[in-house]
């Protein structure tokens, strides 16, 4: 494997070579430490990560406007003969700008003006009768076209180094970085490791969808040429609809697949496939594997109400839990407990995906299955997103087994004091807390268990596959619940959960109070302070929810918790307790504000997304949601869960600009109209705007850098298929044919993104 990897290019003497793709970025032409660390923050840390930092969309050089046909505001490409030149300085020595180039430029139509400021340099290169390029922006001045600063190339006098090309990639930038900046890391990059972007999926796949090379594939993605079918952005241009092919004829949208859009099927289709397979390797590792046969709960905690229960028998400790809850299990709960006890006294590894809605009551089932694995005399762990959400369920824990004698439950979260650490990793290596509730702190090293026997799993979307893998090898072969409120739309549940079993909750706990959603605009925004003053007033707690923390220069009218706290317990709220938390703050601040909204201590909480998952504060009853517009419809319906979760009638408000996309509007209708997490997850497909991507790929089911679950969903499929017959025919991947492709999936298994929990 070594000796494959390290066949680079003739420069592979530098010893950053032998990692071929994972070579860390440090080693790219172009790239110091310094810009190193700002990469990081676009998530790029090696020469994979560039290859696949993709563009989002280009500019468009090739397409040349006459000057006649220019509109003001447009962006465009120009080219001409240069008429006139014109140097001068301002008089003013005050005045930034040093000097001032004026230069007139013809076409076959009209005339057009062109200035540059301190661009002395640009003399040098351009006379009388140069013949030009030009992109910029279009300014109307004296009724003639003009352009101000535009990109420039003297055409005939081409010096090839900077002469632009067709199409310029536009790449997602960060602080630090310039889209010249991240072209040029790119580009040498790709130079440099092209040849590193082995092509390991099977001829008969590459033939079969008709897919280009890998390496071809990149080229196309980060280089167009003009007739690739890239899409362009800048105004001005045709949209696709209305797109001509080279006879003029317009070409309708469905039209053949051009290479560019070849390119990026093929690319999901990789990130599918590799999924696919790691799916399918954790599953059947785990079927080979003998698994714990948990012993069966006696007395049946369903069928026998009769019998005196004796705390110091374990096994009984299933029914005497759920005979001790303050409530009766609803007929799904009582379902789904039972497909998963039956699952867990077999000798078999369980692989179950629990999927309820929010407020379902996934948290009892989930600790029902624990209590399983300890009356048998294993330890249960349940993974949780967050460490708010790790104390909170820790409590409930607590609470809800107080009829059990010596239960110990060890919280492991990555702000625990030393002391506080070192306890519960003795306690569970010792096994004397049989129950572990723990954020990604869990799965490190160091935590050990004596024997492990149940791995739950709660809101699943927030973590990767290995993190999964990782928990699982603390035991042996245990017994695995996923729990989920994604709604995940039901054709690909399967697809992407590989081979798991599914129990459902369908139904919500009775007694749940109406959940009224209403959407409104800012013009509004006092009527409904007064409204939530009048919940408070009775005794009611309140979420506002922003969608970032501080006031943004950019978008200077998109909500901030910063400032709505400010206005809030200003304005609305001054004889009220208002608190605000978002991800900036410490967990033990975290921790702390939840415990006193628990207490009954805080009256509002402006929040960002940080309250997203899981949490559980029965007295909430109105959440209003600002800026509302800047979420997705799967992300909306999980927030409003934080409330209705009581008995007293609850209300979602949803505050929005006046002015906005269709597409969002939709979004909220559909929320005033239902409550039902499926229908919901239907229509985030069908409304979803272009160019919004919320719901999957940032927040949502599994990582993926281009592909979307959602939108993908055929190649998918596809990606499933195929992995499936490769599966069939050769298991282990032995063939030769399926060489290389297993050692990409050593590599993808190895570096599956991994969610950091806030
Ligand atoms: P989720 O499925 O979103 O994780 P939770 O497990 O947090 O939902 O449950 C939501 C709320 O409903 C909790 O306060 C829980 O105690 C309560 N609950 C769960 N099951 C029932 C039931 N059968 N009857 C009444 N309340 C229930
Ligand atoms: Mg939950």
């Amino acid at each position: 494997m070594k000796n494959e990897t390290a066949r680079s290019s003739k420069k592979s003497s530098s010893k950053s070579f032998k990692d071929g793709l994972e070579t860390p970025v440090m080693y790219c032409p172009s790239v110091g430490p310094k810009r190193a660390q700002s990469l990081e923050k676009l998530n790029i840390s090696t020469v994979r990560d560039l290859l696949w930092h993709l563009p989002r969309s280009y500019e468009d050089y090739h397409t040349i406007t006459q000057i006649t046909h220019l509109n003001a505001g447009q962006v465009a490409t120009v080219v001409g003969d240069v008429v006139s030149i014109e140097e001068r300085s301002p008089a003013s020595r005050f005045s930034k700008v040093r000097h001032i180039l004026n230069v007139q430029v013809k076409d076959a139509t009209a005339y057009m003006k062109v200035v540059w400021f301190n661009q002395q340099f640009l003399v040098k290169n351009m006379h009388v009768g140069s013949r030009v390029l030009l992109h910029g922006k279009v300014e109307l001045y004296d009724y003639l076209p003009q352009m101000s600063s535009p990109k420039v190339q003297v055409l005939d006098d081409n010096k090839g180094s900077d002469s632009l090309p067709d199409l310029v990639p536009l790449y997602p930038l960060c602080e630090g970085l310039t889209q010249n900046i991240v072209h040029k890391i790119i580009q040498k990059a790709f130079e440099r490791f092209s040849k590193e972007c082995v092509e390991f999926l099977p001829e008969s796949i590459l033939k079969k969808y008709d897919y280009p090379s890998r390496e071809e594939s990149f080229r196309i993605l980060h280089d167009p040429k003009p007739d690739d079918g890239a899409p362009t952005s800048g105004a001005g241009q045709e949209p696709e609809l209305f797109k001509q092919d080279e006879q003029g004829k317009v070409l309708q949208a469905g039209s053949p697949e051009t290479p560019w859009e070849k390119a990026r099927r093929r690319l999901v289709f990789e990130e599918f496939l590799l999924h696919q397979f790691i799916l399918r390797r954790i599953n059947g590792s785990r079927k080979k594997g003998q698994g714990i046969a948990h012993p069966k709960p006696e007395p049946d905690p369903w069928l026998d109400n009769e019998t005196i229960l004796n705390p110091d028998d374990k096994l009984c400790w299933p029914a005497l839990f759920v005979r001790n809850l303050p409530f009766q299990l609803t007929d799904d709960q009582i379902k789904v407990c039972r497909e998963i006890a039956q699952d867990m006294i077999l000798p078999d590894p369980m692989s179950r995906l629990l999927q309820g809605d929010v407020g379902s009551g996934k948290t009892v089932v989930s600790l029902f299955a624990m209590l399983i694995a300890v009356s048998g005399g294993s330890q249960a762990s349940l993974m949780v997103p967050t460490e708010i959400l790790a104390q909170q369920h820790a409590a409930t824990i607590r609470k809800l087994t107080q009829s059990i004698p010596g239960l110990r439950v060890a919280v492991l979260r990555g702000s625990a004091k030393a002391k506080e650490r070192r306890e519960n990793i003795e306690a569970l290596a010792s096994g004397e807390a049989q129950i572990a509730v723990g954020t990604h702190a869990l799965f490190q090293e160091k935590v050990q268990f004596k024997n492990l026997g149940l791995v739950v799993v709660d809101e699943q979307h927030k973590f990767g596959v290995n993190q999964r893998q990782k928990m699982i090898e603390k035991g042996s072969h245990p017994d695995l619940l996923v729990a989920t409120a994604t709604p995940i739309p039901r054709t690909l549940s399967l697809t992407m959960f590989g081979d798991m079993d599914v129990s459902l909750i369908q139904s919500l706990p009775p007694g749940r109070p109406d959940l009224i959603s209403r959407w409104t605009t800012w013009g509004k925004e006092k009527k409904v302070w007064e409204f939530v003053d009048e919940r408070i007033e009775e005794g009611q707690q309140v979420y506002v929810v922003c969608p970032i923390i501080e006031p943004s220069e950019e978008m200077p009218q998109l909500p901030s918790t910063e400032e709505a706290f400010e206005r809030l317990s200003e304005t609305f709220f001054p004889h009220r307790r208002v608190a605000i938390l978002h991800g900036r703050h410490s967990a033990e601040d975290k921790e702390d504000l939840m415990a006193r909204m628990q207490a009954g201590e805080i009256d509002v909480v402006v929040a960002t997304t940080v309250i997203e998952v899981g949490v559980d504060l029965p007295n909430a009853t109105v959440m209003a949601v600002l800026g509302a517009e800047r979420f997705g419809l799967a992300q909306l319906h999980q927030l409003r869960g934080r409330v209705g979760r009581g008995t007293e009638k609850s209300y979602c408000i949803l505050i929005t600009h006046p002015n906005i996309a269709t597409y969002a509007e939709e979004r909220m209708r559909v929320l005033e109209k239902t409550r039902d997490g499926f229908k919901i997850a239907d229509e985030d497909l069908r409304l979803r705007g272009p160019g919004e991507q919320f719901g999957t790929r940032q927040s949502g089911h599994i990582n993926f850098r281009i592909a979307d679950p959602v939108q993908d969903g055929e190649l998918l499929r596809q990606a499933n298929q195929a992995a499936s017959d490769i599966y069939q025919q050769d298991p282990d991947l032995k063939l030769p044919e399926h060489n290389l492709l297993k050692k990409e999936l050593i590599l993808a298994f190895n570096r599956m993104e991994s969610y950091r929990p806030s």
